[in-house]
């Protein structure tokens, strides 16, 4: 058992409200931090919305998901939110200006023995552990959308993690009901983004070039792979800010990409992003993708 007992999930966004229940619903007293209070309260409701997932996917007791809920409390005060935290998870946007400056306020609020670790998808810890005032007790755990399900937690840490707190951090993972996937050195991407990055940004080219539509893109790896879902089915779970996001920060400057950016930048601003919002390249619940039907000629 680690003696990590009150944690902190700064971003309470797609990942951050995953992150956070799931810590709650294995017993971790959890804060949730984001900038304001309307970021506050979508990021309850994001977290409330979740029974349905717990109930139909790991079989959760109505009991069991109201401890969790029991277990949150939410703020717009960093300071509040981090003063007795023993591990802050931090799940900002993926952008790397917002978060410098984040643990730049993080370092001079939290208790020095504070632990923190980055759910970055594409940074690697190197990048922000000078921000930190702490590079010793700082890494990435990284997990994958719809954590309860798709249960694996990355753990990469720098040249200057302690090993301890590794091994916590590791621990720390089990105890909230994750495989932890560990990474022996920094790797952008880890392991499993290393793997599927390469996949979604064939599929971007693929669909920004009018060469298939998503569907019949989708189609084809599920046929060919066996697979439950295709690249859109994952943009749609990952959410199109961040898909945006990824790619902008990687291949912003690459012409092959700017047709597959401008048609999810129309989406996101008709806000649909995915499943968050009901519709994105698939209409939620009950994607097409999951019709035994759409595998058929
Ligand atoms: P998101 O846009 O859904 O959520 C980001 C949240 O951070 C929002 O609630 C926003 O209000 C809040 N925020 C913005 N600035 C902040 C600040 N300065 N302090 C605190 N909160 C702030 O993004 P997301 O998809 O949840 O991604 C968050 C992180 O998780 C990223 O680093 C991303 O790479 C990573 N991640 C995402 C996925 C995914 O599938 N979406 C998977 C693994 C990791």
């Amino acid at each position: 058992m680690t003696n990590i007992a009150k944690v902190t999930v700064a971003g309470g966004g797609v990942l951050g409200s995953q992150i956070a229940f799931q810590s709650a619903f294995k017993g971790k007293k959890v804060t949730v931090y984001d900038i304001n209070d309307d970021a506050v309260a979508a990021a309850e409701k994001r977290i409330r919305a979740r029974w349905d997932a717990y109930k139909h996917d790991i079989d959760a007791t109505e009991e069991q998901f109201d401890a969790g809920l029991k277990n949150l409390t939410y703020t717009a005060d960093m300071a509040e939110a981090v003063k007795d935290a023993d591990l802050v998870i931090e799940a900002v946007p993926e952008k790397p200006t917002i978060k410098h400056d984040f643990y730049r306020n993080l370092a001079e609020l939290a208790p020095a023995g504070t632990i923190f670790a980055s759910n970055s998808s594409t940074y690697v810890p190197s990048v922000f552990a000078p921000d930190t005032g702490r590079p010793d007790k700082f890494l990435n755990l990284h997990f994958a959308n719809k954590v309860w399900l798709y249960n694996t937690a990355e753990i990469m840490g720098t040249d200057q993690t302690d090993p301890q707190v590794f091994q916590t951090v590791v621990e720390f993972a089990e105890e909230i009901g994750m495989v932890p996937i560990i990474l022996k050195k920094e790797q952008p991407g880890y392991v499993l983004n290393t793997l599927l990055i390469p996949l979604l940004n064939a599929a971007g080219y693929l669909w920004g070039h009018d060469i298939a539509d998503p569907e019949t893109i989708d189609r084809t790896w599920m046929i060919a792979t066996g697979a439950s879902t295709g690249p859109f089915g994952i943009f749609d779970t990952v959410g199109l800010r961040t898909a945006f996001n990824i790619t902008a920060e990687q291949q912003g400057s690459n012409p092959d990409f700017q047709p597959f950016l401008d048609k999810i930048q129309q989406m996101i601003d008709a806000d649909t992003v995915g499943i968050e919002t009901g519709r994105g390249f698939y209409e939620y619940p009950n994607p097409e993708f999951e019709n035994p039907d759409f595998l058929k000629a």
